[in-house]
């Protein structure tokens, strides 16, 4: 399936699962728009090899997904956008009565209320042009809870509403709206959580990853971001053209029990 002629903006693009689907977009021809709140050589140099590689046009816009005006400045910025991905998220575990304000107000603005803002600002350009594809990564929290993640689940558990609701307001346009909703996936972020866990546990790095991190996830195997690049090149396809409103779990199982 080519992808040529589109544009892909994916929020969050600098590292792990936003990076890894860039580069599965942009191996399926779109031209892509990386993003997060930074504004380095090393952002823009991501931008430049995609577009090296790949022969795709590529570029990287600084924006805050914390702020609603950088929402919005982003899809203005990115020039096009015929697929919206919305990625950038955040974390932080701590039981409900020592949790943070502050950590609940930014994963909320970051994880749930970015993609509102991404949203209505692309919405009026997919209708004139005739497609759109927005894809929201939510998690398997946004299905299922664990403790101690009261704002990360509440925020995943709100996009897979705000994805149902924006599903059904474009039912019968050319658009559609769906959530992904991954289980553990090795990112530069979840490797960093290794050796801390390693020790305090006491544990071998196998035994970690296999009794520790994927518990609750049956296939004992991390989900890649290739095979979530993938999971949006399919929801980007004609394939998925009646696909909307809905979730698709890359979980290794995780839903299931
Ligand atoms: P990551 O930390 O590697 O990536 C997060 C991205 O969001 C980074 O590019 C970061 O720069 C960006 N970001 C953070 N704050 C931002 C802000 N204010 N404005 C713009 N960008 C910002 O983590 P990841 O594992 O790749 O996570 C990506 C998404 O996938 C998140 O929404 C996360 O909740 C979701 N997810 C991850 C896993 C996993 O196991 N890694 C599982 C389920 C869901």
């Amino acid at each position: 399936m080519s992808l040529a002629g589109k544009t892909a903006v994916i929020t969050g693009s600098n590292s792990g699962i936003g990076l890894g689907v860039a580069q599965e977009l942009a191996k399926a021809g779109a031209n892509v728009v990386l993003n997060s709140y930074t504004d380095t050589a090393e952002d823009h140099a991501l931008a430049a090899e995609i577009a090296d590689k790949t022969g795709v046009s590529a570029k990287y816009v600084q924006a805050d997904m914390s702020k609603a005006d950088d929402c919005r400045r982003l899809i203005a910025d990115a020039g096009a956008c015929d697929v919206l991905v919305n990625n950038a998220g955040i974390q932080h575990v701590a039981p409900i009565q020592d949790f943070p304000t502050g950590k609940w107000d930014a994963i909320i603005a970051i994880n749930l209320t970015s993609a509102f803002h991404t949203i209505a600002a692309a919405i009026t350009g997919m209708r004139a042009q005739g497609y759109g594809r927005i894809v929201n990564i939510a998690s398997a929290h946004g299905l299922t809870a664990s403790p101690y993640k009261s704002a990360y689940v509440a925020a995943k558990h709100g996009i897979v509403g705000l994805t149902k609701t924006i599903g059904l307001e474009t039912a019968q346009e050319p658009i559609t709206c769906n959530a992904i909703c991954p289980g553990y996936v090795l990112t530069p972020l979840v490797e960093a959580q290794i050796p801390d866990t390693m020790k305090e546990y006491d544990m071998s790095r196998e035994d970690v990853i296999k009794n520790v991190m994927l518990e609750r996830q049956p296939s004992k195997e991390f989900a890649t971001v290739e095979q979530l690049g993938g999971t949006v090149a399919f929801l980007c396809s004609d394939a998925a053209a009646q696909v909307t409103g809905t979730t698709i779990s890359v979980d290794g199982g995780w839903t299931a029990l």
